[in-house]
């Protein structure tokens, strides 16, 4: 046979997950490397995305099908819609990018009036038989009919509830086959057709189910929000499988494992499993499964081949698997591995054993790992001195500690979560469906299902808090209520979970920082000393310097001295220094904020030595320090009130001719007192009047600022240059850098550097020593980008603003585009990403690219660093290393990521963004 659109298991390239979708590959690889593999085949993604655009099934793909499906029947003997010993198949989705639970699967196929006696006669089993075929309708009800479970639900419970039953397990033959029937009628009332028969019939329908669960809301969201675009992934493969059972009897069981322990990384086997059970079990958290090492007594030969498969899985793909078995009569089968997702702990943990073990380079450690995974090594732990008793306890599904207030739905979730609120997701289980709850809640909590539940295995991946399985928890989603004991839990009560152990708390538990875990420090120092790209901290205070220093900084890219200003003891003499009405009286109030600010520079250069530091001078326009308009009016309205109520005070008293000492409150505020306060406030509403700008974010700042005030930046050039001598004469090693924000043109590089060399001289001079610290500029305007040869021959170095520069590129501001259009523009394919989030290489990129070149013409060794949000980023990084810039300066807690992501950069560099 040549095949078009299909490959089977043994001739399938298990290295193109592009085709074959991952799932799809790895079974192909599994197969021909010798894993007992039920026979099967793939249909590829590329039939997915002809189905998709034709909106039908290419005409020949059916006979190709049939004679896939022929091969099985030869190579087992079975027959596809046979009388006697009936095949039975599995239809499974599967992209290139593992997207768990996102689409959709079909089970038991193949199954119908005929098939159903067949299977009876050979499995001799009718309650398995039974069992099988009221899941069948069900799923292929659901999925490929779109009946609501609930329609099927209803019968099932009816059923039970009629026999006192409470598990299904304990349904019998004929309890079963009474349910196949009622959902055999579902089905026929809700489509108004019977439930098809031909067994191809069944088949064609399922594929193009499973094609169109590409295109479903879970899906799409999903590949929304972890960036999956169609380059990384395009549609679905159609795996066909023959099923085999785990829930045949006593020895038959089902389970899925992990190669190592995802919440911990430690090289353990790990997993659970059912006996006498389907997979779907086991993953929806239906029954509660045991941890697999009670195997080991209770099925010891079977444990044996499941440690060797365990083995051979790492050993083969060089990375943790996360692979689902199941158990047919005794015998091991293999039905899918992946890579597995862990938790940023468990990654970081794995990839340093796995390197000791001689498993992987330390490249491939390094490369392995998401950088931005690491960010949730950031993420707050409970205090472990807290004295809160749980109130109850699940599995520690997925570390770290969340609190928040409890929402019981998942469109809740993301209603409220727009409010701002921190929130936990109670569900009794969860559902693919719920994905969108996920996203808007910190901590997910159920109480049902295991360690491999959806719920731990969602969350784990995005590396949120979960408690999974708190049995003692009664989660009542309809009444919005969670019953422990007496204690009732409503919407909106706020407890605390911790993923780490599983405890579960009322009200809010005080948190700690995390810890920076040997491993993590052994890993990001490879990371470093691959790297060419440096990474600085955007900070403004010694103490978060200190934590920049902690998580790795090698410097201060961007220390912005506005927020210095808005400290609640500086805010008052910069007030004063707005409201000066002369160059004096601001020389005046600048003279009182010249030691503060010195003493501010000196320590962040002492937290930071012996690193560069860069200071910016003032960015922001000045009415940003004084209230607004709104505000001062209010104000004076209530002092002249005031002054009324006081000349009323005085009337009174001289019209009783009272002339003694005043009990309070009536001897509080003269009225002089009163006009003094007026006419303050009257100061400053005139000059926020004076200073009022249409677009301020485009007018009056930056080296704006400084051309129109010289005083100001000359006293900020005064007290860097001062902190400098300080830590020199106290032989403080240190590298300060000037930096100029907002630049448009070298002339006014020229001047600032002029006072700068100036008060340098002066400063020189009082301290007897010489300063060496470098002058540089911000690019964030588009014509510092055009005219950056200019600029290079003034400035020792040059910072990428890139948020002011995005504004400029794309000319719409931040605030409004966030707020109005930019959601639109992501969601309708506009724009394929938010440019303030991540940086447009297309666009901004070029700029970027003309002012390194430019710059670099005129002076070879310019130094050049990015210090926007955009550094801390991992694509922007890789972007700004292909650029050849030489440091991101980023926010403290995104420093791991942005080391990480700059030997990513170093080691990907010559492949494309
Ligand atoms: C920038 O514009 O990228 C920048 C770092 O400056 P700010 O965000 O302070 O305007
Ligand atoms: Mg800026």
């Amino acid at each position: 046979m040549n095949p078009k659109y299909s490959y089977s298991f043994n001739t399938g390239d298990g290295k193109n997950k592009a085709l074959l979708g991952g799932k799809g590959a790895n079974l192909c690889e599994m197969t021909q490397l010798g894993l007992n593999v039920p026979p099967g085949f793939v249909i590829t993604t590329q039939t997915c995305l002809t189905y998709l655009e034709h909106k039908r099934l290419p005409d020949d793909l059916m006979a190709e099908v049939r004679l896939q499906i022929t091969e099985i029947e030869q190579s087992t003997g079975k027959t596809f819609g046979g009388a006697t010993d009936p095949l039975l198949v599995s239809v499974r989705s599967g992209s290139a990018i593992s997207m768990p639970g996102m689409m959709d699967t079909i089970l038991n196929l193949g199954l119908n009036k005929q098939t159903l006696a067949g299977l009876i006669e050979v499995t001799d089993d009718p309650r398995f038989v039974y069992d099988a075929y009221r899941r069948f309708i069900q799923l292929f009800g659901k999925v490929a009919l779109g009946i609501a479970d609930e329609k099927f639900d209803m019968h099932f419970e009816a059923i039970k509830h009629n026999a006192g039953i409470k598990a299904d397990v304990a349904l019998n033959s004929d309890q079963l086959q009474e349910i196949s029937e009622l959902f055999l009628k579902v089905v026929q009332e809700e489509t108004g057709r019977p439930f098809p028969e031909d067994v191809y019939e069944q088949l064609e329908i399922s594929i193009q189910a499973v094609f169109n669960s590409w295109l479903g809301r879970r899906a799409v969201d999903y590949r929304r929000e972890f960036h999956i675009t169609p380059e990384i992934a395009n549609g679905t493969a159609v795996n066909i499988v023959m099923m085999v059972f785990g829930n045949m009897g006593d020895d038959c069981a089902t389970g899925v494992g992990f190669t190592r322990n995802p919440g911990t990384g430690v090289n353990e086997m790990y997993g659970e499993y059912l006996v006498n059970a389907q997979g779907e079990d086991v993953v929806a958290g239906i029954r509660t499964p045991k941890p697999v090492q009670e195997m080991a007594a209770e099925m010891p030969e079977q444990y044996r081949q499941l440690v060797a498969l365990r083995n051979k899985l790492e050993t083969h793909y060089h990375e943790v698997q996360d692979y689902e078995y199941t158990i047919e009569r005794g015998v091991l089968y293999c039905l899918q591995t992946r890579n597995g997702k862990m938790n940023a702990a468990a990654m970081v943990k794995s990839s340093i054993d796995m390197v000791s073990e001689g498993l992987i380079t330390k490249e491939q450690a390094l490369l392995r790992i998401n950088p931005e995974m690491l960010e949730q090594l950031l993420h707050p732990q409970l205090s472990p001195h807290h004295e809160h008793q749980p109130i109850a306890q699940g599995l520690p599904a997925s570390p770290g500690a969340a609190c928040g207030k409890c929402v019981f739905d998942a469109d809740t979730a993301v209603r409220l979560g727009k409010t701002g609120a921190d929130l936990i997701l109670l569900r009794e289980e969860t559902k693919p469906e719920d994905i969108h709850g996920f996203f808007a809640a910190q901590g997910i909590l159920t109480s049902r299902g295991g360690k491999t539940s959806h719920a731990a295995v969602v969350a784990r991946g995005m590396g949120k808090a979960c408690v999974a399985g708190a049995e003692d928890i009664k989660i009542d989603v309809r009444a919005h209520l969670a019953i422990v004991g007496d204690i009732h839990i409503k919407e909106g009560d706020l407890i605390t979970i911790d993923g780490s152990n599983g405890n579960i708390y009322l009200g809010r538990i005080p948190t700690i920082p995390p810890s920076f875990s040997e491993e993590l420090k052994t890993l990001l120092a490879w990371a470093d000393s691959i790297a060419s790209l440096r990474i600085y901290a955007n900070v403004d205070t010694p103490e978060t310097a200190r934590l920049a220093v902690n998580y790795g900084a090698k410097g201060i890219g961007l220390c912005r001295t506005e927020r210095m200003f808005n400290a609640a003891d500086r805010l008052p003499l910069v007030i004063d220094m707005i409201l000066a009405g002369n160059t004096m009286e601001r020389e005046a109030a600048l003279a009182k904020l010249f030691p503060i600010q010195r003493d501010d520079f000196q320590q962040l250069f002492e937290a930071m030595s012996p690193h560069p530091v860069t200071v910016r001078l003032l960015d922001p326009p000045m009415h940003e320090f004084l209230p607004n308009e709104h505000q001062l009016l209010e104000e004076l309205d209530a002092l002249k009130h005031y002054l009324t109520i006081a000349k009323g005070q005085r009337v009174t008293l001289d019209t009783l001719n009272y002339h003694g000492d005043l009990p309070a409150p009536f001897n509080q505020l003269s009225e002089e007192v009163i006009i003094e306060a007026i006419a303050k406030k009257e100061l400053m509403l005139s000059k926020v009047l004076e200073l009022y700008e249409v677009n301020p974010m485009l007018g009056h700042r930056g080296v704006r600022l400084g051309m129109s005030y010289p005083e100001i930046y000359k006293m900020q050039i005064r007290s860097i240059l001062e902190a400098a001598a300080r830590c020199i004469k106290q032989r403080t090693p240190i590298e300060p850098e000037i930096m100029v924000p907002q630049v448009i043109t070298a002339q006014e590089l020229k001047k600032v550097k002029l006072w700068v060399d100036e008060i340098r001289a002066e400063v020189e001079d009082q301290y007897r020593l010489k300063i060496s610290f470098k002058f540089g500029t911000m690019i964030e305007t588009v014509r510092a980008c055009t005219r950056a040869d200019y600029l290079a021959e003034i400035a020792h170095f040059f910072s990428f603003g890139t948020n002011d520069l995005t504004q400029a590129t794309f000319s719409f501001s931040r605030e409004d585009a966030e707020n109005k259009f930019l959601p639109l523009y992501e969601e309708s394919g506009l724009l394929q990403d938010n440019p303030f989030e991540t940086l447009d290489v297309q666009g901004l990129g070029k700029l970027m690219k003309m002012a390194v070149e430019l710059g670099r013409s005129q002076r070879p060794d310019l130094k050049i660093g990015i210090c926007g949000e955009h550094g801390g980023h991992p694509r922007s990084i890789r972007f700004c290393h292909k650029l050849g810039l030489n440091y991101a300066s980023c926010s403290a807690p995104r420093i791991p990521v942005a080391r990480l992501a700059a030997a990513h950069a170093k080691l990907l560099e010559d492949k494309p963004l």
